[in-house]
């Protein structure tokens, strides 16, 4: 039989709510118009009670509480503490996703603002109820929970003493002496006495649930309680005794209830029928009981117990009780039910009173989609969704398709008014001024401008021989007849051209300018300390380091992270402290081209490593370097400049373990690496000659500002203070660096959107038969051209400025803005379609 088949033929009581809400309407609609008085009335009518108010004295709750019997007070405190442990348990955290970079969406739990708790008289006063219902709301963190409950002429017109000792004992001070429809609307609507609730919670009978369903939308309210009802899944281990007294148990509460026993044991079936007829005779409700057993209660006899499983699942019981064999292992297996008591000593009755469970559960079948209450059902999740305007820009085509689709413009309009189509840089502010679009071919006039030391440029600059920088930057120089030291004599200066042509890709710089309002902050936060310039900045930058330390994270210190102007000054001082003259520095080339420079100017002898065809480096290759040359100090460059792609953790462990001396990370690009874990940061701990450096250059988009740092242990960072200047970092840089850490956010909005361009940019590189390397930075590496110089003279020439560097026959090409790739994307095509093709170009 499927499931629909069963639940027709299985007994249930009908509630039939809608009977009674010609009844109910008018009273709701009474107490929305009259309030107190509409109430007042009611009460007196159906409770036989007149109440100038609705509101309890608090003496009166307070008496019934020392009047309590102390062991019902005792029995109540437990019980209240075993649903506290148990709801405790069930507060969810706020939690956050991000979805993609600058893209998080908060989950936050916030619990609803007043809550009405119903606690009927009923056929006896259930003091547990308001245990059940209050302790969720307490621990969802209700601030106002009103209870109500009807008053009764045999306790001098007030609700039953029981109920108001249970709510002071919980420590409920506001309740109202009221029932019935009447009740549920003074919630719904708010009186004089009783200001309205945003949800309410708790049993009742018909009158009361109609009112709820009719109040539905006003309020929220828990699942609607029909009569109770349970099922009993037992084979021939269970004990018929215990099984006769759980259904006779749950017959008295109501002539209404439903028991299903559900036996796959005729014997059993059998023994729990004499077992029934012992008790029920004995029993204290025994009519009540009879009625409902009677009625709308059944045995059904099953072949197995996953026949019972399913008939108990078609049926969907409020409780469930599973006496049998491997009865933990049947547990799990239930689909539908509110709750589920396992085994021989787990009696609905527990449930009741004293498990720890709520006991407030779905009947009626409801427990198919619905569950009993909780704190989830006093809490709302919100979704608090943040987007930068980078991770809005990445979806932005989507919501163009789906808007697209359903025919709705203003949707793409309002993501469109902030991601324009046209790909206007992120940060931008309509009225900032754009950067130049390309020309169209031909070079720009030059305009020299100051010196930017980003990374020498080993190879010469013919491009424009008449710009005096041109002239000055990696042109060796001619013997002066000055004293100069000798290992410096003839030596070339460092200096990419720094050429004012349209589209400038060869400095790996972040091409979006961060945004009018941020710059106004960080203008703010240099302002703040003009006035103090003529103090010396703090020598330390101990704020600053303590900034930079809780934005790398890792347990970090500011004490662990040592801060200078670029990381280029970084490794300049460390090489000042751990080379020098007599010592050795390694490093594993191509790479970055600064760092043999460095060496050079600190007098530390430079010994370079090949790295394979594939620019890669196994870890054993990496090892064997370091056994063979001993370094004092080796360089690592992660990811790899100008090559792109980061080196694996497994490297760096192994030169980490092999190295006599100091080991340096240099990952300026950190942060646009395709794998976030794979920071040295994670070996720090581990190897306390390990030191990370890192740079707001390139990922901050703040090149122009100087700041490099470096994370190491506080015996490192020490050291490092022996060959500092005094006041190195000047107070503005330090100002513009902490402002810049405070919207790191905003600053790093980017960076999402460099990496999806620069996966692009090599896939278009790759389609047009050409070399791309792996990128694990904002720059990518490409070729082979048997001429690069001719290609990289051939860009220029049509605007477009890219980097000479790394192995022959490549050239680098640092992401920049849309129109610019678009712009350098134009221009090799054009490149290309003069060349020839056979394996190499040109
Ligand atoms: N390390 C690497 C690998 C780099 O490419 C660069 C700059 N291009 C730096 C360090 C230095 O950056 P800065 O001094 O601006 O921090």
């Amino acid at each position: 039989m499927n499931r629909e088949k069963l639940a027709g033929v299985l007994p249930r009581a009908e509630l039939d709510i809608a009977a009674v809400m010609p009844q109910v309407a008018p009273i709701c609609e009474d107490v929305r118009r009259r309030g107190t008085a509409a109430v007042r009335e009611y009460t007196a009518r159906f409770d036989g009670v007149d109440l100038a108010t609705t509101r309890v004295a608090h003496e009166l709750m307070a008496h019934a509480l020392a009047a309590l019997d102390p062991r019902v007070r005792a029995a109540l405190e437990e019980a209240a503490r075993r649903a506290r442990a148990v709801h405790e348990a069930q507060r969810p955290a706020d939690h956050v996703t991000t979805v993609s970079p600058g893209a998080r969406v908060t989950e936050r739990y916030v619990p609803v603002g007043r809550a009405g708790v119903y606690v009927p008289a009923g056929l006896v006063p259930l003091p547990s109820s308001v245990i059940m219902n209050v302790i969720p709301a307490q621990v969802a963190g209700v601030r106002r929970i009103a209870v109500a409950s009807p008053p009764r002429p045999e306790h001098d017109g007030m609700p039953a003493p029981a109920i108001l000792a249970a709510c002071a004992l919980l420590g409920v001070t506001e309740v109202h002496a009221a029932g019935g429809a009447q009740a549920i609307a003074m919630f719904a609507y708010g009186t004089a006495d009783c200001p309205a609730a945003d949800m309410v919670t708790g049993p009742g009978n018909v009158y009361v649930t109609a009112a709820k369903r009719l109040m539905l939308g006003t309020i929220g309210t828990d699942a609607e309680a029909g009569p109770t009802e349970v099922a009993i899944i037992a084979d021939h281990t269970a004990n018929p005794v215990f099984v006769a007294a759980d259904l006779i148990a749950q017959a008295e509460h109501d002539p209404l209830a439903a028991c299903l026993l559900i036996t796959t044991d005729p014997v059993l079936a059998r023994r729990t029928d004499e077992a029934l007829t012992a008790q029920v005779a004995a029993a204290r409700h025994a009519e009540r009981i009879r009625a409902a057993l009677g009625g709308q209660s059944a045995c059904v006899l099953v072949d197995d117990t996953s026949a019972a499983l399913a008939v108990s699942d078609a049926w969907s019981p409020e409780h469930l009780e599973i006496q049998a064999e491997n009865a933990a292992g049947l547990a799990a297996r239930v689909r539908n039910a509110g709750a589920v008591f396992v085994g021989p000593y787990a009696p609905v009755s527990l449930g009741d009173y004293l498990a720890g469970s709520n006991h407030v559960l779905p009947t009626g079948g409801t427990a198919r989609y619905s569950s009993g209450l909780s704190v989830l059902s006093f809490l709302r999740g919100i979704h608090v969704v943040d987007y930068s305007a980078a991770a809005l820009a990445e979806v932005a085509p989507h919501i163009d398709a789906l808007g697209g689709a359903e025919d709705l413009a203003a949707h793409v309009a309002a993501v469109r008014a902030r991601v324009p189509r046209d790909d206007v840089p992120i940060g931008y502010l309509p009225g900032d001024p754009r950067p130049a679009a390309p020309a169209p071919g031909g070079t720009q006039p030059t305009e020299p401008e100051p010196a930017e030391p980003e990374s020498a440029n080993p190879g010469p600059a013919q491009a424009q021989p008449d710009a005096p920088e041109a002239k000055a930057a990696g042109q060796p120089r001619p013997a002066t007849g000055l004293p100069i030291r000798p290992d410096l004599a003839g030596g070339t200066p460092y200096g990419a051209p720094q050429l004012n042509v349209p589209v400038r890709l060869n400095t790996n710089e972040n091409p979006y300018p961060m945004s009018r309002w941020l710059a106004g902050k960080i203008g703010d936060a240099v302002a703040a300390q003009v006035g103090s310039l003529n103090r010396y900045p703090d020598r330390d930058a101990r704020a600053l380091r303590a900034d930079l330390a809780a934005y790398l994270g890792h347990g970090l210190t500011g004490q662990e992270v040592w801060a200078a102007n670029g990381s280029n000054e970084i490794i300049q001082q460390v090489l000042q402290t751990f080379g020098g003259p007599g010592r050795t520095a390694l490093g594993f080339e191509p790479s970055y081209a600064m760092h043999p420079l460095i060496a050079r100017a600190t007098a530390t002898s430079w010994v370079k490593s090949p790295r394979d065809p594939g620019f890669g480096l196994d870890a054993d290759q990496a090892a064997a370097a370091v056994r063979e040359h001993q370094p004092d100090l080796v360089i690592l460059t992660s990811p790899n400049n100008p090559t792109g792609a980061a080196t694996p953790l497994n490297v760096v462990e192994a030169v980490c373990a092999a190295a006599p001396g100091m080991v340096v990370v240099d990952e300026a690009y950190a942060e646009f690496a395709r794998d976030q874990a794979g920071t040295a940061l994670t070996l720090l701990p581990r190897y306390p000659r390990l030191m990370v450096t890192r740079t707001m250059s390139k990922a901050f988009a703040l090149a122009g500002a100087r700041v490099g740092y470096l994370a190491a242990s506080a015996e490192v960072v020490d050291a490092l203070l022996l060959v500092r200047l005094p006041y190195h970092l000047s107070t503005l840089t330090q100002a513009v660096a902490r402002a810049a850490l405070e919207h790191q956010r905003d600053l790093l909005a980017s960076v999402g959107t460099l990496r999806v361009q620069r996966d692009s940019l090599v896939e278009w590189l790759r389609d047009r038969g050409l070399s791309a390397a792996d990128s694990d930075a904002n720059f990518v590496l490409f070729g082979r051209f048997s001429d690069s110089h001719a290609v990289w003279q051939a860009l220029l020439d049509r605007g477009v400025l890219v980097r000479e560097t790394g192995p022959a026959g490549w050239l680098r090409v640092s992401v920049g803005l849309p129109d610019e790739m678009k712009a350098f994307r134009d221009a090799l095509t054009e490149v290309l379609a003069g060349q020839t093709t056979n394996g190499e170009r040109q």
